[in-house]
């Protein structure tokens, strides 16, 4: 670790620790203190995630870190503060936000989430890449939740930062939580390393719907079993938790998790109107591909017989046709296929 790493690392741990102290101990907090009550973050959370506030003023971190001789360009590169637009010197980069300090996996402080207070644009600023931050490699919460997700080998993995802490207080230890963006190939491999299953509990709105399915492939390549819990739709686990509180959490969404092809099934089924002949029939040919994708028989016939009776076509048909799509899916991908005698072409007969 060279030197400009270190000052850094030490400037986030300081900056951290401002954050922290001006939320809790000021009068510029408090507004943040009673915003985070009423999402009901109290004092032991707000201790837990060393949740801050940044106060409404052009250069109250950059003031913090001037006076304790940081050079403010080396914290600029490090997306600790901004440059100004016009002109030099330097502004903070969290105005009137709350700050979530991002961990690395060994609990060091390596960026900030920074949230607006209630409603407004944009929800969310991150600090930006840097030498200690690379957003696909980090996941919110590893930090604190590895010994939790080293005992029970499942990770549960949210969406947003509310979530992991939600669900922190509803008494589930093992959540972290993507940066607001898609998860990825190392994502996959940091969970793989303490774990063998992973939960994925994104929002009920199609946003988190897609972003659940295409975290599906990238999970099982690194070798993860994956479920999926599904919420209402609208709802966040954080929403949900709020509203039904943690045991119906823990009995209706974590346990009641869906397979992966349940998933894709009742992701499917939403877009035809089951209640009509056609739309049965369009959901049943939907759906055929993704049990027949499926390599063992048993569970070709666990889900043929749900579609069965869901869209009123025999078993024996469903089954059939399923075959065909194998036949199908199993048919080497053009240019692979075996080439049979040479065939040298039309004969140029002269
Ligand atoms: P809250 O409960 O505080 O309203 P949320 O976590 O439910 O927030 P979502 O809109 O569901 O927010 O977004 C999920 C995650 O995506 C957020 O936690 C955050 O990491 C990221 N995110 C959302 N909006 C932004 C944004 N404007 N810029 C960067 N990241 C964002
Ligand atoms: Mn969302
Ligand atoms: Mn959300
Ligand atoms: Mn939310």
């Amino acid at each position: 670790q060279d030197r400009e790493t270190g000052r850094l690392l030490q400037a986030y741990e300081w900056s951290e620790k401002f954050y922290h102290f001006l939320l809790k101990n000021t009068e510029h907090g408090r507004p943040a203190l009673e915003y985070l009550r009423g999402r009901g973050i109290g004092d032991k959370l707000i201790d837990q995630f060393r949740i801050g506030f940044a106060p409404d003023r052009w250069d109250t971190l950059v003031q913090f870190l001037d006076k304790r001789s940081f050079d403010l360009a080396e914290m600029e590169k490090g997306g600790l503060i901004s440059a100004r637009q016009s002109g030099d010197g330097y502004v903070d980069r969290f105005r009137s936000r709350i700050i979530f300090p991002i961990a690395n996996r060994s609990g060091k402080t390596i960026a900030f989430a920074g949230r607006i207070l209630g409603e407004g644009h944009p929800k969310y600023v991150n600090s930006p890449e840097s030498r200690l931050f690379n957003k696909s490699r980090v996941l919110y919460n590893f930090d604190q939740a590895r010994s939790a997700i080293r005992k029970q080998r499942q990770v549960i993995l949210f969406e947003g930062y509310g979530d992991v802490i939600a669900a922190w207080e509803a008494g589930v230890h093992n959540g972290v939580a993507t940066m607001g963006t898609s998860l990825t190939e190392q994502h996959a491999a940091m969970i793989k390393t303490a774990a063998d299953e992973v939960l994925v509990c994104y929002d009920g709105d199609n946003a988190g719907q897609n972003a659940a399915l295409k975290s599906i492939p990238i999970l099982e390549q690194a070798g993860l079993q994956v479920k999926i819990a599904m919420l209402p739709p609208g709802v966040d686990p954080d929403d949900y938790i709020r509203s039904h509180g943690k045991e119906r959490f823990m009995r209706q969404v974590v346990e009641d998790a869906a397979s992966t092809t349940k998933f894709r099934l009742a992701n499917l089924r939403r877009n035809y109107k089951l209640s009509e002949e056609s739309g049965r029939l369009d959901y049943a040919k939907a759906g055929l591909p993704v049990i027949a994708a499926l390599s063992s028989p048993t569970e070709r016939e666990v889900y043929l017989r749900e579609l069965s009776s869901e869209v009123d076509i025999s078993f024996e048909s469903l089954k059939q046709d399923c075959n065909l799509i194998r036949q199908e899916q199993h048919r080497p991908a053009p240019g692979q296929e075996d080439p049979g005698p040479a065939y040298s072409g039309p004969q140029s007969g002269g």
